[in-house]
Parts: C-alpha cells; structure tokens; sequence
C-alpha cells in the first residue's frame, strides 16, 4: 500500500527522522494559512507539492495550467498562485502514464536551501532474504537510471530483517555519501533512525530521493516515498487508516473487497487462474502467444461459484477484455466442481450479457480434468475448453485476432 509524502514525512518525523516542517491542504485557503503559519515560525521560503501516488512530480506538468507538481515559492502569494495553479488539475509525471492524476491535496513545507541531494532507499532484497540500505551520491535523479549506467555509484548494507542497523553499517552509507563533520554524524543518526521506521513499520519501501545536505550543513529528508507489505497492515490500523482509495485503480479496489488478488494490465487477455505462480506463467504464455494479458488475477486454491463469479464480475468491468483464458489446476480442488462454477457463472444473467461477445477459453487439468472436460463442452455455453496450456494461449490470442 502507498501513502502520500506528507503522511510518510509525519511517521518520519515520528521515529526522529529530519524533515522540513509543512502541512497538508486541500484548498487554496487553507494553503494561504499554512503558508502563513510557516511564515510565522520563521519560514522565507515555501515548497508547494502536489499530493498523488506518483513520483516524478518535479518534472511533471499538470494537463490545464502547465504548472509543475513541485514549486518553490518566495512569498505566500506566490504560495497561493502555485496552490490555484495545481488544485483540481491533472499532473502527468513519468509515473502517472499519460493519463495523469487528479490533484486533490497539496503539501506546503519549508523552503530548504539544497547544499548536495544524495539518493537513500531502503527495500527487500530478495536474493539475500535481508533488508537493503542503498544510497547514492545522483541523489534528485533516478535510480534506475543510477543502477544501469553507473552502478558503482550506489552504496549497500545488508540487515537481517526484525534486527537493528549496525551503527558501523551507517557509518559506511555516510562516508560513501562523501559526508564530513557534523552532517556526517547527523546522517548516521538519520539512517539509523530511518532503518528503525522502516522495520517497525512493515514497509517493503523506503525511498529518500533527494535526501540533502543545507549549506549549513544539516542532513534532511526533502522527500519521501513509503510502500507498506500489504500483508503485515493487519498488525498496523494505523497505517491502514491512511490509505486513499482515490489514487488506487478502482478494479483492484473492488477486487480487495472479494478478497482476489487482481492487478490490472494493458492488454486484452482476461485472465482468471488459480495459484499466483500458474497466474505468472499464464501471463508468460499468452504473450508467447503473441497476446497481451489484461490482468494477473489468482482466485486462490479454493476456486468455486462464487469466486469465478466475483472474477468474472472484476475481468469484465474492464472494457480491454476482448476474450478471457481460465487456467486452473485442480489440486484440492476438483476440476469438475470448477466446471461447474464456471458454467453457473457463465449463466449468471449479470455475467452472461457481458460475456455474448467475449470467448471465453477454459484450461482445467489435475482431479477430474476429464469430466470437467466434458461440463464445459457440454454446456452449451460460448466456453472452448482446451486440454493444454500452450493451446489455450494461442485459442484465446486467435480468438482476439478473428
Ligand atoms: P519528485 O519530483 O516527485 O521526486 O518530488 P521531490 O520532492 O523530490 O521534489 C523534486 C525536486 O524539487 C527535488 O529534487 C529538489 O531539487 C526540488 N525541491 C524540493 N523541495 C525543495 C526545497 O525545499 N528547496 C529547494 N531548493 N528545492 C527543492
Ligand atoms: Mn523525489
């Protein structure tokens, strides 16, 4: 799950992590009083940064008024122009695709004099089975960017996860950050601090981009990127608590509430499998095919009824989908039953007008493949069964392509 700059700054904040001071607003009065505000507690600068599950947003223009996602801003009318400019506009950054994001929030913090930006993440490495801190003197650029042309100049440390950083561990980050003095110890204590959030907080992602050092020579957070591992928010309300359902995909949304693990792609394959490695390699064997799949969806091992109903209900509100593969693999669960729920589903009078024009190619292999074979060719119902997986991907690509 991903949450916005501003709520990452608090937790930071929260665990002593340094960041500039600043507040969220959902209007241009409301930006006026926060710049106000800051003003008041001796702020000569102000930064105006648009809310949205992107990144990118420093050389992202918004659709209608041109304007940028990141401003800086000198005074608090200059404040509330940028704050006119980006409420309710779309911003289109390198992240958002072409079709942008709404902007609803913003997030007026302190001007920050920029010294250096250094680059500071932190994620599972899975290879190791260990957290990775990296961090890169091409802080402000991307680190993709860093990692393939010049990966020498990114600095890692290892921790085992559920286990403290080695004050020795951030000690190295800093000095690979080229850091003397005084922002050499406070950048210590920033890593250290960061790495505390990162374990308490169950997150998969850390991203600090740019972190910076002050012409005086304090070490900030300019910017933040948190991503939480879904799977450990029960052990944090909290946290579940700042999700915005308005910057998520709203199929994916709908498919959390049948409890389906469903992500949404660009193509025009429908996809309902069960098993989140069959789901992968059905997606790899479709584009062998020559098919784009429109979406991973794994059903879990117990597919019946009412979950081929729900994903049928999810792959068809995407109007992409010209034609869907079921791929399941009857291990616990016996083909035949799945048959079954295919075909009352397909029967659904909901489902069935949706499905006049969509084939619908169904692979069942495992317990009772042979009889499920059978449900499915008998049924009467615009359903092709297919005995093999690569027959399958190729039916449902030349079922697009007729
Ligand atoms: P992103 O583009 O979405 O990653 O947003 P950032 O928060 O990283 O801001 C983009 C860029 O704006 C940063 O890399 C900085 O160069 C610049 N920026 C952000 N905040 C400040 C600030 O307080 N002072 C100055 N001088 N520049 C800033
Ligand atoms: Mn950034």
């Amino acid at each position: 799950m991903n949450i916005h700059e501003y709520q990452a700054k608090e937790i930071l904040k929260q665990h002593g992590v340094a960041v500039p001071d600043g507040i969220a607003v959902f209007t241009v009065d409301e930006a006026v009083a926060a710049a106000e505000k800051l003003k008041a507690n001796g702020a000569s600068l102000f930064v105006v940064k648009a809310q949205i599950h992107a990144g990118g947003r420093g050389k992202g223009r918004t659709k209608k008024n041109n304007a940028k996602g990141v401003i800086l801003a000198k005074t608090v009318e200059e404040v509330k122009a940028a704050a006119e400019s980006l409420l309710n506009d779309v911003l289109v950054t390198i992240q958002t695709g072409e079709e942008g994001k709404l902007v609803q929030r913003l997030y007026v913090t302190d001007g920050v004099d920029i010294d250096k930006e250094f680059y500071l993440g932190i994620t599972l490495d899975r290879a190791t089975s260990k957290n990775v801190i990296m961090v890169s003197t091409e802080g402000g650029v991307e680190i993709e960017k860093v990692a393939e042309e010049t990966p020498e100049k990114i600095v890692k440390e290892w921790v085992v996860p559920g286990h403290p950083i080695h004050p020795s561990q951030a000690r190295r980050l800093a000095f690979a950050l080229g850091l003397e003095g005084n922002a050499f110890k406070q950048a210590v204590k920033l890593i250290i601090s960061l790495y505390k959030a990162f374990d308490a907080t169950d997150a998969s992602i850390f991203e600090i981009n740019p972190l910076v050092q002050t012409p005086s020579g304090d070490v900030i957070a300019l910017d933040a990127k948190i991503n939480f591992d879904e799977n450990a928010l029960y052990r944090h309300p909290e946290l579940a608590a700042l999700r915005d359902e308005s910057e998520e995909n709203e199929f994916e949304l709908e498919a959390g509430k049948y409890n389906l693990n469903y992500i949404k792609l660009d193509g025009n394959v429908g996809c309902m499998v069960n098993g989140a490695g069959l789901a992968m390699a059905t997606m790899d064997i479709i584009k062998l095919a020559g098919g784009q799949p429109a979406n991973f969806l794994d059903v879990g091992g117990g597919a019946n009824v009412e979950t081929v109903k729900n994903g049928f209900k999810i792959i068809l509100k995407d109007p992409a989908v010209k034609a869907i593969l079921i791929n399941i693999f009857g291990g616990i669960v016996r083909c035949d039953r799945v048959a079954n729920g295919i075909v009352q589903a397909v029967a659904d009078p909901e489902i069935a007008e949706k499905v006049k024009n969509v084939p619908i190619i169904v692979r069942l292999q495992g317990t009772n493949a042979e009889e499920a074979k059978v449900i499915i060719d008998n049924s009467g119902l615009n359903v092709v069964s297919a005995v093999l997986l690569k027959e399958a991907a190729e039916e449902v690509t030349n079922a697009i392509a007729s």
